[in-house]
Protein backbone atom coordinates (compact mmCIF):
# COMPACT_ATOMS: atom_id res chain seq x y z
CA UNK A 1 0.00 0.00 0.00
CA UNK A 2 1.30 3.45 -0.56
CA UNK A 3 2.11 5.20 2.22
CA UNK A 4 1.39 9.08 1.61
CA UNK A 5 2.89 11.79 3.96
CA UNK A 6 0.31 14.03 5.31
CA UNK A 7 -0.56 17.33 4.28
CA UNK A 8 -1.89 20.23 6.68
CA UNK A 9 -3.21 23.39 4.68
CA UNK A 10 -4.21 26.36 7.01
CA UNK A 11 -6.48 28.63 5.15
CA UNK A 12 -6.35 32.03 6.85
CA UNK A 13 -9.43 33.77 4.72
CA UNK A 14 -9.83 37.44 5.24
CA UNK A 15 -8.16 37.13 8.52
CA UNK A 16 -5.43 39.05 10.72
CA UNK A 17 -3.48 42.29 10.29
CA UNK A 18 0.10 42.23 9.46
CA UNK A 19 2.08 42.13 12.80
CA UNK A 20 -0.24 39.27 13.56
CA UNK A 21 0.09 37.13 10.61
CA UNK A 22 3.96 37.66 11.04
CA UNK A 23 3.75 36.40 14.55
CA UNK A 24 1.37 33.29 13.62
CA UNK A 25 3.75 32.36 10.76
CA UNK A 26 6.51 32.99 13.48
CA UNK A 27 5.12 30.34 15.98
CA UNK A 28 4.01 28.29 13.39
CA UNK A 29 7.41 27.70 11.37
CA UNK A 30 8.64 27.09 15.12
CA UNK A 31 6.61 24.31 16.07
CA UNK A 32 6.93 22.74 12.45
CA UNK A 33 10.81 22.79 12.94
CA UNK A 34 10.22 20.50 16.42
CA UNK A 35 8.21 17.89 14.27
CA UNK A 36 10.59 15.29 13.31
CA UNK A 37 8.00 13.36 11.49
CA UNK A 38 7.47 13.77 7.72
CA UNK A 39 4.28 16.61 6.89
CA UNK A 40 3.95 18.69 4.20
CA UNK A 41 2.29 22.02 5.32
CA UNK A 42 0.81 24.71 3.54
CA UNK A 43 0.13 28.65 5.16
CA UNK A 44 -2.38 30.67 2.93
CA UNK A 45 -2.62 34.12 4.48
CA UNK A 46 -4.24 37.01 2.84
CA UNK A 47 -2.14 37.97 -0.02
CA UNK A 48 -0.89 41.23 1.14
CA UNK A 49 0.91 39.48 4.06
CA UNK A 50 2.73 36.37 1.05
CA UNK A 51 6.01 38.27 1.44
CA UNK A 52 6.37 39.13 5.09
CA UNK A 53 5.43 36.03 6.13
CA UNK A 54 7.65 34.36 3.24
CA UNK A 55 10.44 36.69 4.95
CA UNK A 56 9.35 35.01 8.52
CA UNK A 57 9.15 31.43 7.20
CA UNK A 58 12.65 31.09 4.92
CA UNK A 59 14.73 28.30 5.97
CA UNK A 60 11.57 26.24 7.10
CA UNK A 61 9.57 23.93 5.44
CA UNK A 62 6.35 25.35 5.60
CA UNK A 63 5.00 26.28 2.42
CA UNK A 64 2.80 29.37 1.53
CA UNK A 65 -0.39 29.38 -1.36
CA UNK A 66 -2.94 31.98 -3.07
CA UNK A 67 -6.26 31.73 -1.48
CA UNK A 68 -6.96 32.14 -5.22
CA UNK A 69 -6.07 32.73 -8.78
CA UNK A 70 -7.13 34.34 -11.62
CA UNK A 71 -7.55 32.05 -14.81
CA UNK A 72 -5.88 34.59 -16.67
CA UNK A 73 -2.26 34.91 -17.30
CA UNK A 74 -2.03 38.77 -17.63
CA UNK A 75 -4.20 41.92 -19.06
CA UNK A 76 -7.60 44.33 -18.11
CA UNK A 77 -8.36 42.05 -14.82
CA UNK A 78 -8.36 44.42 -12.21
CA UNK A 79 -8.09 42.66 -8.49
CA UNK A 80 -7.18 39.43 -9.89
CA UNK A 81 -3.63 37.95 -9.16
CA UNK A 82 -2.43 35.85 -11.88
CA UNK A 83 -0.21 32.24 -11.08
CA UNK A 84 2.88 34.24 -11.62
CA UNK A 85 2.56 36.72 -9.64
CA UNK A 86 2.01 34.16 -6.94
CA UNK A 87 4.69 32.16 -7.52
CA UNK A 88 6.64 35.86 -7.74
CA UNK A 89 5.57 36.71 -4.63
CA UNK A 90 6.69 32.99 -2.97
CA UNK A 91 3.88 30.85 -3.17
CA UNK A 92 4.30 27.51 -4.11
CA UNK A 93 0.52 26.79 -4.05
CA UNK A 94 -3.31 27.69 -4.24
CA UNK A 95 -6.62 27.17 -3.53
CA UNK A 96 -9.20 26.41 -6.17
CA UNK A 97 -12.97 26.39 -5.36
CA UNK A 98 -13.14 27.25 -2.07
CA UNK A 99 -16.61 27.11 -0.80
CA UNK A 100 -16.37 31.08 0.20
CA UNK A 101 -15.58 31.53 -3.61
CA UNK A 102 -17.64 28.43 -5.50
CA UNK A 103 -20.94 29.24 -3.22
CA UNK A 104 -20.25 32.71 -2.01
CA UNK A 105 -19.05 33.77 -5.54
CA UNK A 106 -20.98 32.02 -7.96
CA UNK A 107 -18.00 30.40 -9.22
CA UNK A 108 -18.42 27.43 -11.56
CA UNK A 109 -16.90 24.38 -12.10
CA UNK A 110 -15.52 25.64 -15.98
CA UNK A 111 -14.00 28.53 -14.25
CA UNK A 112 -12.41 26.23 -11.80
CA UNK A 113 -10.98 24.32 -14.14
CA UNK A 114 -9.94 26.89 -15.96
CA UNK A 115 -8.16 28.43 -12.81
CA UNK A 116 -6.59 25.02 -11.95
CA UNK A 117 -5.24 25.14 -15.82
CA UNK A 118 -3.83 27.90 -15.31
CA UNK A 119 -2.46 27.46 -12.04
CA UNK A 120 -0.73 24.03 -13.45
CA UNK A 121 0.46 25.63 -16.42
CA UNK A 122 2.78 28.01 -14.04
CA UNK A 123 4.02 25.39 -12.11
CA UNK A 124 2.14 25.89 -9.29
CA UNK A 125 0.31 23.15 -6.90
CA UNK A 126 -3.00 23.16 -6.47
CA UNK A 127 -5.27 22.22 -3.73
CA UNK A 128 -8.84 21.71 -5.30
CA UNK A 129 -11.59 22.03 -2.97
CA UNK A 130 -15.09 20.14 -3.76
CA UNK A 131 -17.75 19.55 -1.10
CA UNK A 132 -21.77 19.46 -1.32
CA UNK A 133 -24.07 21.80 0.40
CA UNK A 134 -26.69 20.69 3.05
CA UNK A 135 -29.77 20.61 0.84
CA UNK A 136 -27.71 18.42 -1.51
CA UNK A 137 -26.65 15.98 1.12
CA UNK A 138 -30.28 15.74 2.52
CA UNK A 139 -31.32 14.89 -1.24
CA UNK A 140 -28.85 12.04 -0.95
CA UNK A 141 -26.97 13.98 -3.72
CA UNK A 142 -23.26 14.10 -2.46
CA UNK A 143 -22.07 10.72 -4.21
CA UNK A 144 -23.57 13.02 -7.63
CA UNK A 145 -22.15 16.50 -6.89
CA UNK A 146 -18.86 15.30 -5.62
CA UNK A 147 -18.24 13.04 -8.72
CA UNK A 148 -19.38 16.06 -11.49
CA UNK A 149 -17.16 18.46 -9.67
CA UNK A 150 -14.01 16.24 -9.61
CA UNK A 151 -14.57 15.25 -13.50
CA UNK A 152 -15.28 19.18 -14.08
CA UNK A 153 -12.52 20.58 -12.40
CA UNK A 154 -10.13 18.04 -13.74
CA UNK A 155 -10.72 18.46 -17.13
CA UNK A 156 -7.69 18.54 -19.12
CA UNK A 157 -5.48 17.80 -16.01
CA UNK A 158 -3.34 15.17 -17.84
CA UNK A 159 -1.01 12.41 -16.41
CA UNK A 160 1.92 14.94 -15.89
CA UNK A 161 -0.04 17.75 -14.66
CA UNK A 162 -1.81 15.45 -11.56
CA UNK A 163 0.64 14.72 -9.23
CA UNK A 164 0.59 18.58 -8.58
CA UNK A 165 -2.67 18.31 -7.30
CA UNK A 166 -4.37 17.92 -3.91
CA UNK A 167 -8.01 17.60 -3.37
CA UNK A 168 -9.67 19.04 0.23
CA UNK A 169 -13.17 17.31 0.71
CA UNK A 170 -14.94 20.24 2.73
CA UNK A 171 -18.85 19.57 2.98
CA UNK A 172 -20.26 23.19 2.84
CA UNK A 173 -22.58 23.03 5.74
CA UNK A 174 -19.32 21.89 8.77
CA UNK A 175 -17.05 24.70 6.96
CA UNK A 176 -16.46 27.31 9.83
CA UNK A 177 -19.97 26.14 11.45
CA UNK A 178 -18.36 23.98 14.44
CA UNK A 179 -20.25 21.16 11.96
CA UNK A 180 -17.97 17.94 11.48
CA UNK A 181 -18.62 15.00 9.11
CA UNK A 182 -18.47 12.25 11.10
CA UNK A 183 -15.26 10.32 9.77
CA UNK A 184 -16.99 7.52 8.24
CA UNK A 185 -19.05 9.61 6.22
CA UNK A 186 -16.02 11.61 4.99
CA UNK A 187 -13.99 8.63 4.64
CA UNK A 188 -16.51 6.99 2.42
CA UNK A 189 -16.64 10.13 0.11
CA UNK A 190 -12.35 10.14 0.33
CA UNK A 191 -12.94 6.30 -0.87
CA UNK A 192 -15.24 7.16 -3.61
CA UNK A 193 -12.95 10.19 -5.01
CA UNK A 194 -9.89 8.00 -4.73
CA UNK A 195 -11.79 5.61 -7.28
CA UNK A 196 -13.09 8.11 -9.40
CA UNK A 197 -9.30 8.83 -9.56
CA UNK A 198 -8.22 6.07 -10.40
CA UNK A 199 -10.56 5.78 -13.07
CA UNK A 200 -10.07 8.98 -14.81
CA UNK A 201 -5.85 8.60 -14.49
CA UNK A 202 -4.82 4.94 -13.04
CA UNK A 203 -4.47 3.14 -9.99
CA UNK A 204 -1.00 4.46 -8.98
CA UNK A 205 -2.10 8.04 -9.36
CA UNK A 206 -5.35 7.30 -7.31
CA UNK A 207 -3.02 5.98 -4.60
CA UNK A 208 -0.72 8.48 -4.40
CA UNK A 209 -2.65 11.11 -4.82
CA UNK A 210 -3.69 12.98 -1.03
CA UNK A 211 -7.56 13.67 -0.36
CA UNK A 212 -7.59 15.99 2.46
CA UNK A 213 -10.52 16.82 4.62
CA UNK A 214 -11.86 20.30 5.36
CA UNK A 215 -14.84 21.51 7.68
CA UNK A 216 -14.42 22.40 11.84
CA UNK A 217 -11.15 20.36 11.85
CA UNK A 218 -10.11 20.80 15.41
CA UNK A 219 -7.67 19.12 17.44
CA UNK A 220 -10.53 17.27 19.36
CA UNK A 221 -11.62 15.94 16.60
CA UNK A 222 -9.04 15.74 14.23
CA UNK A 223 -7.26 12.29 15.06
CA UNK A 224 -10.65 10.54 14.48
CA UNK A 225 -10.76 11.87 10.58
CA UNK A 226 -7.53 11.52 10.23
CA UNK A 227 -7.15 7.77 11.01
CA UNK A 228 -9.36 7.31 8.23
CA UNK A 229 -7.55 5.02 5.46
CA UNK A 230 -8.37 7.69 2.87
CA UNK A 231 -7.82 11.04 4.59
CA UNK A 232 -4.68 12.21 4.26
CA UNK A 233 -4.67 15.47 6.26
CA UNK A 234 -6.43 18.35 6.86
CA UNK A 235 -7.56 21.68 5.34
CA UNK A 236 -8.18 23.99 8.58
CA UNK A 237 -9.11 27.41 8.54
CA UNK A 238 -10.51 28.63 12.18
CA UNK A 239 -8.18 26.59 14.13
CA UNK A 240 -4.87 27.43 11.48
CA UNK A 241 -5.33 31.12 13.06
CA UNK A 242 -4.23 29.62 16.85
CA UNK A 243 -0.56 28.47 16.39
CA UNK A 244 -1.19 25.75 19.50
CA UNK A 245 -4.78 24.21 18.07
CA UNK A 246 -2.66 23.75 14.35
CA UNK A 247 0.09 22.60 15.79
CA UNK A 248 -1.94 20.25 17.46
CA UNK A 249 -3.41 19.11 14.49
CA UNK A 250 -0.63 18.48 12.71
CA UNK A 251 1.25 16.39 15.34
CA UNK A 252 -2.29 14.25 14.80
CA UNK A 253 -1.44 13.97 11.27
CA UNK A 254 1.79 12.62 11.61
CA UNK A 255 0.73 9.50 14.17
CA UNK A 256 -2.78 8.55 13.29
CA UNK A 257 -2.50 9.51 9.27
CA UNK A 258 -1.46 7.37 6.08
CA UNK A 259 2.16 8.00 6.73
CA UNK A 260 2.70 6.27 10.15
C1 LIG B 1 -11.88 26.14 5.42
O1 LIG B 1 -12.00 27.35 5.36
O2 LIG B 1 -11.39 25.52 4.44
C2 LIG B 1 -12.30 25.44 6.61
C3 LIG B 1 -12.27 24.14 6.62
O3 LIG B 1 -12.71 26.24 7.66
P1 LIG B 1 -13.02 25.74 9.17
O4 LIG B 1 -11.89 24.82 9.58
O5 LIG B 1 -13.09 26.97 9.97
O6 LIG B 1 -14.31 24.99 9.10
Amino acid sequence: MTSRTPCIGGNWKMNTRLEEALSLARSIGEGVASIEASVDVVLFPPLPWITGVAEVLSGSSVSLGGQDVSPHGEGPFTGQISAGMLLDAGCTHVLVGHSERRHGLDETNTLLNDKVLAALEAGLQVMLCIGETLEEREAGKTGQIISTQVEECLSGVDQGSISRMTIAYEPVWAIGTGRTAEPTDAQDVHAQVRTQLADLYDASIAQEMRILYGGSMKPDNAGELLQQTDIDGGLIGGASLHSDKFLSIINASTTQGSAQ
